[in-house]
């Protein structure tokens, strides 16, 4: 461990491994702002700086990928030779504020692992210094470097990340919506497993209905036309295998910035919008669901509700209101996903089951409320439920891929055929506004940590390992990367080192997270000290990690 000082870069060792089996070695290269030579403006403003070190991650880790350098030789058993990989983490499709590249103090820093090569349980001395005399400074120069680099290309990055984030930030709420898609948007992907976009060729390409266009213009001059969604209740209908599924998703990761030629670049949602489904199986803990679930058998309190293993409808309940308390505005909801007796009774069930003996009070019922009330938007995927057409304010058919504004002809619908009696609300606000708050507990979160050696790491980007438990992560859409589902387990400890106190709610306490790593960086939450491999989670997804804490304690007023 320690510092060296090669001609253009140091090199900085913060861990080296004591074995070749053991985690890779950590290290850093720092380069002087002053010497790496980019155009100041292009990390003039923090969201410019993050969409700066996305691209220079992208460059180092294609460096390493090009050169071989990120794959060890294979195994040949016990005496061969093993390792001998420099490894960054391989950036997705979104731009993310990460510490793989920062700037910090002057210098642009890069961090890294290698595996130390090995044969058995000896490191091979020769073959790690070509790794750290031969291998590495060549990635370094080109990567780092802006005369390594097409600043043109570098640019474009830069100024389409800021136009991004202020399409989300500033456009959206200036013109009433919580949400865009701009026209030419590519929103399918290559596959189930690919995120890249599909092939212009074959995807057919947004195009907004011209009753929903709107007109943003953006930072860097940019004019776009696209399709608004205001604020409110909107329904996406349309038959099957239609789309409506591939532009919620869309609209899930739009809470995010992505790469140009991604496709989605100008897919922008409300920042605060979180994906809802049902989750079975799910743990829940106090958490007060009683304006959709009350009268349970055997007067199980629904005030504080808590189980190990949540069915679909109390999962979805508990999701909407753990999301509504950790502050977001836009609720993503795809009818494929949902518990159907949560989002609709319809009136031979009402006939049979009387009001008193069933015990959800279903979506429909409660959305216009939140609306109204609360300020809480829906976007609803729906291609089979009708009734929500009495409760939209706007409704979009996809057909063929193509959006189309239906609004007027579903309200006549709704007119001609009143469909089922919704039990309407209005009257109960008082619901809402009586929900009860969590407070957690610092102990029950460090308790559980502090079992099985205190580790804290990603399994896999949806399960944390969090001491002595696993958090599954499965139901949570919109962690996007491995990275933040790293920071997410770092962010809880240090949430509860620092804030969980019994008198703060999650909100609170996320929200305080949230500033730290604004003013001081992702590095202020790391457990282990400069990692490269962090990615910023919003505070919604951290909350969403701490609701699914199995053992987590809140105090509840
Ligand atoms: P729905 O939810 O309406 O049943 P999906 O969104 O699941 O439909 O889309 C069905 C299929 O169509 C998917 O395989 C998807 O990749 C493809 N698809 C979606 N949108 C487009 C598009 N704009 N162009 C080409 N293919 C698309
Ligand atoms: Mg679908």
């Amino acid at each position: 461990m320690g510092t060296w000082e090669y001609k253009d870069f140091s090199l900085i060792v913060d861990y080296v491994q004591s074995d070749p089996f053991a985690p890779p070695s950590r290290c850093r290269v720092r380069v002087p702002a002053s010497q790496a030579g980019f155009p100041a403006d292009l990390t003039s403003s923090k969201i410019r700086t993050v969409g700066f070190c996305d691209y220079l991650s992208r460059m180092f880790w294609r460096e390493t990928n090009d050169a071989g350098a990120d794959a060890a030789p294979e195994s040949q058993g016990w005496h061969g030779s093993k390792g001998g990989a420099i490894m960054m983490e391989k950036p997705g499709q979104h731009v993310l504020e990460r510490t793989s590249v920062l700037i910090s103090k002057g210098f642009i820093e890069a961090r890294f692992t290698i595996t130390l090569p090995a044969r058995g349980r000896s490191i091979e001395g020769l073959r790690a210094a070509a790794i750290f005399g031969d291998e590495l400074p060549p990635i370094v120069a080109n990567s780092l470097y802006a005369r390594s680099l097409n600043l043109d290309h570098l640019r474009e990055h830069v100024i389409s990340v800021e136009d991004q984030e202020h399409l989300r930030r500033v456009s959206l709420n200036k013109l009433g919506l919580v949400a865009f898609v701009a026209n030419g948007a590519v929103l399918p992907r290559k596959s189930g497993i690919d995120d890249a976009p599909m092939d212009k060729a074959k995807a057919i390409l947004f195009e907004t209905p011209p009753s929903l266009a709107a007109e943003v213009k953006l930072p860097s001059g940019r004019t776009l036309t696209g399709m608004g969604i205001p604020k409110g209740i909107a329904l996406i209908v349309g038959g099957g295998f239609h789309g409506k599924s591939t532009l919620l998703e869309a609209l899930e990761v739009g809470v995010y910035n992505h790469v140009p030629g991604d496709g989605r670049e100008f897919v922008a949602t409300d920042l605060t919008g979180v994906k809802i489904r049902a989750e079975d199986g799910r743990s829940v803990t106090s958490v007060d669901i009683s304006p959709f679930i009350n009268n349970l058998p055997f007067q199980k309190s629904t005030k504080s509700f808590s189980t190990p293993d949540a069915s679909g409808s109390t999962s979805q309940a508990a999701n909407i209101i753990e999301a509504v308390q950790a502050g977001t505005k836009c609720l993503l909801v795809d009818e494929d996903t949902c518990a159907t007796n949560f989002m609709i009774r319809d009136a031979r069930m009402q006939e049979l089951v009387a009001p008193d003996k069933e015990p959800i009070t279903p979506f429909i019922s409660r959305i216009r409320t939140m609306y109204e009330h609360m300020g809480i938007s829906t976007i609803l995927v729906i291609g089979g439920a009708g009734d929500y057409f009495d409760v939209a304010d706007h409704v979009i058919m996809m057909d063929c891929y193509k959006p189309h504004d239906v609004t007027a002809r579903a309200k006549e619908i709704s007119k001609e055929s009143p469909g089922n009696k919704i039990r309407r609300d209005g009257s109960d606000k008082a619901l809402f506004d009586g929900l009860s708050f969590r407070y957690p507990k610092s102990q029950s979160v460090l308790g559980i940590q502090s079992q099985s050696k205190g580790r804290v790491s990603a399994r896999t980007m949806e399960r944390i390992e969090f001491g002595g438990i696993d958090i599954e992560l499965d139901g949570v859409a919109q962690v996007i990367e491995k990275t933040q589902t790293r920071a997410i387990g770092d962010a809880m400890v240090y949430a509860a080192n620092r804030y969980m106190n019994d008198n703060l709610t999650v909100k609170e306490v996320l929200d305080r997270v949230d500033l730290d790593i604004e003013d001081e960086g992702l590095d202020c939450i790391s457990i282990m000290g400069p990692v490269g491999t962090l990615g910023r989670p919003r505070p919604l997804e951290i909350a969403a990690a701490l609701n699914r804490l199995r053992g987590v304690a809140f105090k509840i007023r």
